[in-house]
């Protein structure tokens, strides 16, 4: 079916996607994952086209889009070529962004937005602790405030981009007796005293993303570097979650159908009994639900892009568009594994490892049990 959501401006735009993606990215991809690790080269390569700075006014260094459809397109472009490509850029310039955009003073636009453009300086969020990601206003990481500056004690953990980011939005509690209320952001970056980070996190898929712990041991954070009002934090990440799940639903259903349309030319080629396995007829009807449900769940997903794009994607609608793409995703990447059988297990094709990549979605920017808890209260229950 035609998608109806995006114009030529955005056609073009995913155009140049396309290209560096075919000159920086696929070359390499072998390469990031034996290193366990995204280039920076290819960070200020995207820098350079102008892809990490889409919300950022033009005067630091962005293009101002003014227009998520830029962010989704570019997106589902990343995803296309593997999960974890999609994850840490998009953790920069989809998940960070708004951050350090909407949030910030003058002095700190000035100071962090046009490396944040360039690809100078990676950036990640650390919200998720050892003790617990789901509950988050339960979170440990304590700041205190010491004169002007503020004193950083805790860790954070599973932290995307946290291995290698200059600069790491950080949540921790300010007020003790306030729970929800009583969370603050700090920018917290590469080179302040007691900030260190643990080892690259061995993940099941993904290892080309990398994935850390922070500790915190009396980081001494000046005033300069709180993000957004002293107490407001929970706010502002509950207010900017459902951006960082409609991106989640955006990739997770082009990484999908990337692999989908892979296995269609595999079960044309590849023979059984004297004919092409995707010709059974099992096969083609589990081929035919799942392009069915990648096309129907497009369909939910374009409407919330037009959504947020227009600033009227609500959290719930976010929710059900993250929870219901990682779950299709999943179905359809195991069933792409079972219909390339043995190879499907082989780490060498893609559709092994797109199947590693993708579990985590599951699990990712509020599990799709705290998903289903965000619907289930809307339903009054
Ligand atoms: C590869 C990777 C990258 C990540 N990147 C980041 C990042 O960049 N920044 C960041 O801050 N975090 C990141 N995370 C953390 C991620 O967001 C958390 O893992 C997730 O929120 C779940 O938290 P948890 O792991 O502590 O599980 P827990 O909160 O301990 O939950 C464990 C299980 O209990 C379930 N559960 C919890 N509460 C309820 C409930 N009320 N009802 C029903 N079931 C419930 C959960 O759904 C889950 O199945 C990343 C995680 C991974 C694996």
């Amino acid at each position: 079916m035609k998608r109806t959501v995006y114009g030529p401006d955005h056609d073009a735009f995913r155009e140049s996607v396309r290209e560096f993606i075919a000159r920086s990215v696929t070359p390499r991809t072998e390469e990031f994952i034996e290193n366990r690790l995204i280039d920076r080269e290819v960070w200020l390569e995207a820098g350079r086209q102008g892809f990490l700075g889409l919300e950022v006014p033009e005067e630091y260094g962005g293009s101002a889009a003014g227009d998520y459809r830029f962010n989704a397109v570019l997106g589902e472009e990343l995803s296309g070529v593997g999960a974890a490509l999609s994850s840490s850029f998009g953790i920069h310039y989809d998940v960070v962004a708004p951050y350090l955009v909407e949030l910030t003073t003058d002095e700190q636009k000035k100071r962090w937005l046009p490396r944040f453009c360039s690809g100078e300086m990676i950036t990640a969020i650390g919200m998720s602790e050892p003790g617990g990601g789901s509950d988050l206003a339960a979170l440990r990481t304590t700041a205190v405030r010491d004169g002007s500056d503020w004193i950083l004690n805790g860790s954070k953990t599973f932290i995307t981009n946290g291995y290698c980011a200059d600069l790491v939005v950080v949540a921790a509690r300010t007020s003790p007796e306030k729970k929800a209320k009583g969370i603050t952001l700090f920018a917290v970056e590469t080179g302040m005293e007691g900030f260190t980070r643990g080892r690259k996190l061995d993940k099941v898929g993904q290892p080309e993303a990398d994935t850390a712990e922070l500790f915190f041991e009396n980081v001494r954070v000046p005033a300069e570097n709180v993000i957004g009002e002293v107490d407001r934090g929970f706010i502002a990440m509950m207010e900017r979650l459902p951006q960082e799940r409609l991106g989640s639903a955006v990739a997770n259903l082009a990484h999908a159908a990337a692999v989908l349309t892979e296995t269609l030319s595999y079960v044309k080629e590849r023979r059984a009994f004297g004919q092409a396995i995707g010709s059974f007829q099992h096969n083609k009807f589990v081929l035919a639900d799942l392009v069915t449900k990648v096309e129907v769940s497009q369909a939910f997903v374009d409407q919330c892009v037009v959504a947020h794009a227009e600033g009227e994607l609500g959290a719930v609608d976010a929710a059900k568009a993250k929870m219901w793409t990682s779950e299709v995703q999943g179905e359809v990447l195991d069933a792409c594994v079972q219909l390339f059988g043995g190879y499907g297990y082989m780490k060498e094709y893609r559709v092994a490892r797109a199947w590693m990549d993708a579990r985590v979605t599951r699990i990712w920017a509020g599990s799709n049990e705290i998903m289903r808890e965000i619907i289930g209260r809307d339903l009054g229950l």
